[in-house]
């Protein structure tokens, strides 16, 4: 699938724009267009569905060790700054970035080239990679493509790294050169160094460092300083399981691949509370559950992966994690980028934040950084996190599984799989290429299209009682304008399931036709019959 083809779709037909395209754009911010806000709301709502308010406690799920609650929460953006240096966040979440010298550029350091591109010899912009020149030269960045091709229109043609020749798709002469490894250039990167991710802010009008606040990387940490307040006004029981999905904002050194690394973007997060001894079976439930609930919704099985990190990949808290992938068309072929992390915490995140209370004889975990009398170097907050089962009276501090999605790479995997040209009749029967978007009917932004075949004859007033009838239940659509071959083809482009259209029959014997966008069969139902219809199809 070809990525222009898709972020031009995006564009054109409202689903996402760049964040103040008008202002030029805002690197790493984007916004979700009339299309987009119903596409990702449709996401965020079967996860919340599937995974919270849709959940039966009383019913042991298949694969589940035993039956399980579920309970949502949305917590502040802005928390306490101690959140984040007990989590580690403050001292440990960083990139390592470098600066290079001749381009003035910054770049994440796994950025371990950094090429002048020139054209006629003279100097035009500089490419970075995160790859040896040979694997470099096999698949040019995109946007690169797109920086070069703005400066030249015409012929395709290759683009010479150095000796390595790669093909582009993209419209340059021969004349650009992209200096390799044996030019000079090279190692013009200054020494890695720690950039720390979190977005700084200030709370108050004072202003000063003493001040300084973050707007969250993850919204996991709510749903952890927030364990005691669920546990205390619900009558929640270990194994449980609180969800939340919202805002994250993490200071990407390099965001790039449309909306797949970006500065803002949501996540959907559960942390899972369990007993120890059975926290590893639940987090092969966990795991098996979220890569299920993908394929689901549509993505197939072929694009997908669930890869287990090795035991040296760990962090030394986890017994296992695993992240859910996905073969984004944007990657070089074989390569896959995470759509969601599953991750086994054990009791790294609730011990961390009560650590004041600690055994002094535990010993402290790595990750929290000591101080120079070889405490913690961030006092938790002194609160008792841990739980006592109420059956056994046994008090322990319940085992975390983390299923940590994000909304945004989700929808971004959905509009990849959708994308789809095949060909189709026009209104004279002649074959015409078509763009079809085939995304599953629970997450389509509009469900159901209403057309009069033509304005006259009383169709349209049928169409419109059909479209406020459908109206109440599904996001439905209205369209009367053109010929209706073209009418089924903008919605095609769009991904709505099913196109209903009034006709000359319909005024005979009330009966209307529901195409199928898929496999384009038409069938006659009585307009009375619809919902239920309808109801059948979209589930
Ligand atoms: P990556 O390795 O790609 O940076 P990560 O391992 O840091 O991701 P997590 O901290 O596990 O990501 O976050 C959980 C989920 O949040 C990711 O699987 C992803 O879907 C989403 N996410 C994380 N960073 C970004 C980002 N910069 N832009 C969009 N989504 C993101």
């Amino acid at each position: 699938m070809d990525m222009e083809k898709l972020v031009s779709l995006c564009k054109r037909r409202g689903f996402l724009f760049q964040s103040s395209e008008i202002y030029g754009g805002l690197n790493g911010f984007w916004d979700y267009g009339p299309l987009g806000v119903e596409l990702k709301r449709n996401i965020k709502d079967a996860w919340w569905r599937d995974m919270v308010s849709g959940h039966d406690d009383l019913v042991t799920l298949p694969g589940a060790p035993a039956a399980y609650e579920m309970v949502g929460l949305d917590c502040s953006i802005i928390m306490h700054p101690q959140v984040w240096k007990v989590s580690g966040h403050y001292d440990l979440f960083v990139d390592k970035m470098v600066d290079c010298k001749e381009s003035k550029g910054r770049y994440r350091a796994d950025h371990i080239r950094c090429f002048p591109v020139q054209i006629d010899g003279q100097t035009v912009g500089w490419v970075s990679s995160m790859k040896e020149p040979e694997e470099f030269a096999k698949g040019l960045s995109n946007t690169f493509d797109k920086k070069v091709s703005k400066l030249f229109g015409g012929k395709e043609t290759k683009i010479v790294v150095d000796s390595h020749v790669s093909y582009s798709t993209i419209s340059v002469p021969d004349r650009v050169k992209v200096l390799g490894p044996d030019a000079s250039e090279l190692n013009t990167l200054t020494e890695p160094r720690d950039f720390n991710l979190m977005f700084k802010t200030i709370v108050g009008a004072l202003g000063t460092e003493e001040d300084a606040a973050f707007l969250r990387p993850e919204t996991a940490q709510g749903i952890f300083v927030n364990f005691k307040n669920v546990c205390d006004s619900t009558r929640v029981r270990v194994p449980f399981g609180i969800a939340q999905s919202g805002k994250s904002f993490r200071n990407e050194i390099t965001p790039k691949n449309f909306t797949f690394r970006s500065r803002e973007f949501e996540q959907m997060e559960i942390e899972f509370f369990c007993h120890p001894s059975t926290s590893r079976k639940w987090y092969e439930y966990w795991r098996d559950r979220r890569m299920k609930w993908y394929t689901d919704l549509g993505l197939s099985s072929e694009r997908l992966q669930l890869r287990e990190h090795h035991q040296d990949e760990l962090s030394h808290y986890s017994t296992g994690t695993a992240d859910i992938e996905y073969a984004f068309p944007f990657l070089p072929a074989g390569e896959y980028g995470e759509l969601e992390g599953v991750a086994h915490r054990g009791d790294f995140d609730l011990r961390s934040h009560m650590e004041g209370k600690l055994d002094p004889d535990s010993k402290p975990d790595l990750k929290v950084q000591l101080g120079p009398d070889g405490k913690p170097k961030w006092r938790g907050s002194g609160k008792d996190l841990t739980y006592r089962d109420e059956l056994t009276n046994e008090r322990f501090t319940p085992h975390v599984i983390e299923p940590s999605a994000g909304a945004d790479r989700a929808t971004l995997a959905f509009l990849c799989e959708a994308y789809h040209e095949d060909e189709a009749p026009d209104e004279n029967g002649k074959l015409q290429t078509r763009v079809v978007m085939k995304f599953h009917p629970r997450i389509a932004p509009i469900k159901v299209a209403i057309f009069p075949l033509v304005k006259k004859e009383g169709m349209p007033e049928i169409a419109q009682d059909i479209y406020r009838k459908l109206k109440k239940r599904w996001n439905v659509f209205y369209d009367e304008k053109g010929a209706v071959g073209r009418r089924y083809r903008r919605q095609d482009e769009v991904g709505t399931p099913f196109c209903i259209t009034v006709d000359g029959q319909t005024l005979q014997d009330g009966t209307v036709t529901v195409r199928d966008r898929d496999s384009l069969e038409q069938k006659r139902v009585h307009q009375d019959q619809l919902v239920a219809e309808l109801e059948t199809r979209l589930s």
